[in-house]
């Protein structure tokens, strides 16, 4: 069991991620990273080991209104940094994050490569980022097409929280069978795999209920059933 946070709001969002991974802690992981907006492409940063390395390697001068954080179990593929969340689609415009397993993801990952998609890691989660690319930029679907899309053709269990630099207020949280929950703030809102990491900002939550996605900005939440 690993965790997730994402924070979308008028604050820096990086003091936020890490305290929030520090409240995840307890759940065990082996790996953790970042991705936030800077200078309109995302920063990603990640470490093998402790929430505290990904401190040390951390610019805290940075500002960002957006980002999400992962601490990795892994399941799929070795304990690396390159095998860390966040993942990326070949442009660098998508960042995942993902707890759980993608039972399907060995042929979506074939698919992709003849597609002419590059993989940087084992896991089975980088085939999110990829596939999404595909069915934007290849396949002509808006990002909520291809999000509700990614439902139809994930197997498994997974909570995944998504940002693209695209949309530079917007988190995109979905859920199936691996618990995510939504966190209402004031001109902020977060998300997160468990209510520690929430505890501290807010006490207004949603639990997304299986086959559901949130489109989180700082000031909006809409729920999608799917
Ligand atoms: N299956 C993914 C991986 O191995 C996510 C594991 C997790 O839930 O941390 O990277």
């Amino acid at each position: 069991m690993c965790g997730i946070f994402g924070y979308v709001g008028d604050k820096n969002c990086i003091p936020y991620i890490i305290s929030g991974l520090e409240k995840l802690e307890y759940r065990g992981y082996d790996s953790a990273g970042v991705a936030y907006l800077k200078d309109k492409n995302l920063e990603i940063k990640k470490i093998v080991g402790k929430v505290q390395n990904l401190k040390e390697i951390l610019d805290f001068n940075d500002f960002s209104n957006m980002g999400i954080g992962h601490t990795r179990w892994a399941t799929h593929g070795g304990i690396s940094v390159e095998n860390a969340h966040p993942h990326t689609d070949c442009e660098g415009n998508i960042a995942v994050v993902h707890n759980g397993i993608i039972e399907n993801y060995k042929e979506i990952r074939d698919f992709l490569i003849s597609r002419g998609h590059k993989f940087k890691s084992q896991t089975d989660t980088e085939t999110v980022p990829h596939l999404l690319e595909e069915m934007v930029d290849k396949e002509g679907m808006n990002l909520e097409e291809a999000l509700k899309e990614l439902f139809k053709r994930l197997e498994g269990a997974f909570a995944l929280l998504i940002i693209d630099k695209r949309r530079p207020n917007t988190l995109y949280a979905l859920r199936k069978q691996s618990p995510l929950i939504v966190g209402f703030g004031t001109g902020e809102n977060f998300v997160a795999s468990d209510i520690p990491a929430l505890g501290a900002y807010t006490e207004r939550f949603y639990y997304l209920e299986d086959n559901q996605m949130a489109i989180v900005s700082d000031r909006e939440i809409k729920v999608y059933d799917l």
